[in-house]
């Protein structure tokens, strides 16, 4: 595997990537960028950009951009039972680098909106051969950015891509944060009811990390199908002591049971964490104990033998 670039302890070396790779692109499909299309000239933007977010634009064309897939666990029966696909930019130079990386990027320069329909294209793709190879047929999430659901287009583009791909609509999953729903509620209900009637899941991610948490989630009742409560209440699960993050994730299992969500608990490391979230009727999980996110010819792996145990 490739080592990883954590961009934000190298801005030197990036830096002098950027001085010293600026010319190495054509000039002819900048264009591409949605936002900047027919507002500047190319070559004005393209001299605005760093060479990293040019590489950016070129990323899809030059096929650097692989997904990832992470199992979602059913820890009673040991089953997988859906995954995560999460994208990686294999950058030539500077070797794999992390969403986290390069997504504030690809959104500054306008182009999320087309790394997401790569993203959702690639991962029904995806999932549809396997099935069409027999495997294990299970639910692939994708993630959203805010910005990207509030886009008009989202569900007739995902419908597009469904009827494309001929992947059934249940077997994708559309993974938003809280952000997304916070601001504008009206719009955000009818966008959840668009994509209620393809026949997608909802799940809510990093869930306890927004702001609105608990209190506002009842609004959300027969909209929002799962909830992924986020890793920083997972980690600090402990049977021995009794910390608050117990008493968190309790509250939101006994909230989301009421409210009739599914939850999936997101990075779960360790037997003990899975045994206190077991102790609260907790049992769909996700994290490192069973795997870190692989590539596909690596998950096509675990799909083979569906059931699934703790790395011990
Ligand atoms: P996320 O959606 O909450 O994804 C889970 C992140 O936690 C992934 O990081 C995964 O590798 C990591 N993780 C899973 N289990 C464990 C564990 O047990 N321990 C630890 N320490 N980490 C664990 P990754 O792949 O680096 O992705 C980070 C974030 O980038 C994602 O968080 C998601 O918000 C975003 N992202 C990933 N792929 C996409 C994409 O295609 N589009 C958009 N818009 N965002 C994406
Ligand atoms: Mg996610
Ligand atoms: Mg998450």
């Amino acid at each position: 595997m490739q080592p990883t670039v954590n961009l934000d302890v190298n801005q030197t070396s990036l830096h002098n990537y950027s001085a010293n790779n600026k010319n190495n692109h054509p000039k002819n499909s900048i264009s591409d960028v949605n936002s900047i299309e027919g507002t500047v000239s190319d070559q004005v933007f393209a001299s605005s950009l760093t060479a990293l977010e040019l590489d950016l634009i070129y990323a899809i064309d030059r096929n650097e951009f692989e997904l990832y897939y992470q199992p979602k666990v059913d820890a009673k029966k040991s089953l997988i039972i859906g995954a995560e696909a999460l994208i990686r930019w294999n950058h030539p130079t500077l070797g794999l680098i992390l969403p986290n990386d390069f997504i504030p990027l690809a959104e500054k320069i306008g182009f999320l909106n087309k790394i997401g329909k790569w993203v959702k294209k690639t991962a029904c793709a995806q999932n549809k051969a396997w099935q069409d190879a027999g495997l294990l047929a299970i639910p692939v999430s994708v993630n959203l950015s805010a910005s990207r659901f509030m886009e008009k287009d989202l569900a007739s583009s995902i419908k597009e891509i469904l009827e494309e791909t001929q992947l059934e609509a249940q077997y994708l999953e559309i993974e938003i944060t809280e952000t997304s729903i916070l601001k504008n509620e009206e719009i955000v209900f009818s966008l959840l009811d668009e994509l209620k009637n393809i026949g997608i899941k909802i799940a809510l991610d990093d869930f306890g990390t927004g702001y609105s948490s608990l209190s506002n989630l009842h609004h959300f009742n027969g909209k929002i199908d799962i909830l992924k409560i986020d890793r920083s209440f997972i980690q600090d699960l402990s049977i021995a002591k009794q910390e608050d993050a117990n008493f968190i994730v309790h509250m939101i299992l006994q909230l989301s049971n009421h409210l009739q969500m599914d939850v999936v608990a997101e990075g779960v490391e360790t037997l003990e964490q899975l045994k206190v979230l077991q102790n609260y009727n907790c049992n769909t999980v996700q994290g490192y104990l069973y795997s870190k996110p692989l590539p596909a010819t690596q998950f096509v792996e675990l799909l083979k033998k569906q059931r699934i145990e703790p790395i011990c």
